[in-house]
């Protein structure tokens, strides 16, 4: 190999995979396999973090686990947390939401992109019309969960929720949107050009006046990118009847969560949905949507394709990007020749369509 090939080609990169619950452990596999396939210089540690490991000894994270993690690994591959057996769901709050927390993965980066026009609810909608991207907070907000209970089970009981919402924590995150808008283009090579901010910030006038005020500020390092506002209420609104308009959506943790979901149906559901949850520079974390979905777990019929989709994120911000348009390529070529899972129409297992995919990325 010559000194350029050898320059050109990524270093081993090692990846956490912990597949979780429920779904997570059937979708996952299928990411791995379609990494492989790609032929990406990845190394994967499994870890068993998850329901049945905390009902066998009640670890939910072991001990130095997430130093751990950002120790030893360049990026974490994650399926999904909750299992009916643990009512309190303790074990899913300490795996993901401490990751997310204590590993300070801020940006929770969520493209919403239709493949196919089959796959989208609304009429009239094209591929081209639905590219969008939401940048969640990730750290703070009401998911904290700062607050408190007094006088529970007497009719004089109070409940109180706060939203956490930082100067530092809103900066660097909006300021990630604009920096997201400015490097990444849209799936047909052209350019992102506007960040729009997303808040209810007429009722909740103070954590929402320290967003519109950051937003302001951050928005004049970049004169080149148009500003846009949308109280959240008007943006579920307009995501239903005219999704054609966004382009970097940036929001806080509650909202990111609800209009993410909301945004999933537009490309065909949960099962197509990827994230990444992101801190630049560091170990950061990749899961698909949806959760672990106990209705359907272990029945071979869950969509693994927001998974390998996930994958292919994760390739991408590890520079393997010509790993990641493999994936990417074979998903939507699975999708318009119907070789998927019942959800979006086709008739085939979790397991035969990630087969499927793999395949094709090994015939390229
Ligand atoms: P959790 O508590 O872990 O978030 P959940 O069941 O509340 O789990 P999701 O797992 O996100 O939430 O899923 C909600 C529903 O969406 C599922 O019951 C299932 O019907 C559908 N769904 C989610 N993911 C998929 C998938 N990959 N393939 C097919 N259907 C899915």
């Amino acid at each position: 190999m010559d000194q350029k090939q050898n320059a050109q080609k990524p270093s081993l990169k090692r990846i956490a995979v912990i597949a979780g619950d429920g779904i997570g452990q059937e979708v996952i596999p299928q990411a791995l396999n379609a990494v492989r396939a790609t032929g990406a210089n990845v190394e994967f540690s499994e870890f068993d973090w998850g329901a049945d490991r905390f009902l066998r000894d009640r670890t939910t994270v072991p001990p130095d686990g997430f130093a751990m993690l950002g120790r030893d690994f360049d990026a974490i591959l994650a399926g999904a947390f909750g299992d009916p057996r643990v009512k309190t769901n303790i074990h899913a709050k300490e795996i993901l939401l401490g990751m997310r927390f204590k590993m300070d993965l801020y940006a929770n980066v969520r493209p919403v992109r239709l493949l196919d026009a089959a796959l989208c609810p609304l009429k009239g909608v094209e591929p081209k019309d639905v590219d969008f991207v939401v940048i969640r907070e990730n750290t703070e907000g009401v998911y904290t969960d700062a607050g408190g209970v007094f006088k529970q089970g007497t009719p004089d009981e109070i409940a109180t929720q706060e939203d956490i919402n930082t100067r530092k924590g809103v900066e660097r995150i909006i300021r990630y949107a604009f920096e997201y808008c400015e490097r990444h283009t849209k799936l047909d090579g052209s350019p992102r050009h506007r960040v729009l901010m997303c808040d209810k910030s007429n009722a909740m006038t103070h954590a929402g006046g320290l967003w519109q005020r950051v937003f302001k500020e951050v928005a004049t390092d970049f004169p080149q990118i148009e500003t846009q506002h949308m109280y959240v209420d008007a943006l579920c609104l307009q995501m239903v009847r005219d999704p054609r308009g966004f382009d970097v959506v940036v929001t806080n943790n509650m909202f990111g969560d609800i209009i993410t979901d909301l945004a999933a149906a537009l490309q065909g559901g949960l099962g197509m949905a990827a994230s990444g949850n992101i801190h630049p520079g560091k170990t950061s974390m990749f899961e698909p949507v949806h959760g672990s979905a106990p209705p359907i777990a272990g029945k071979n019929i869950a969509n693994p394709f927001g998974a390998i989709l996930t994958s292919a994120m994760m390739l991408a911000h590890l520079g393997m990007t010509a790993e990641a348009d493999k994936i990417e390529a074979a998903v939507l070529e699975a999708v318009r020749h119907q070789r998927t899972t019942q959800d979006i129409g086709g008739a085939l297992g979790t397991r035969e369509a990630g087969e499927w995919i793999s395949k094709k990325i090994n015939a390229r």
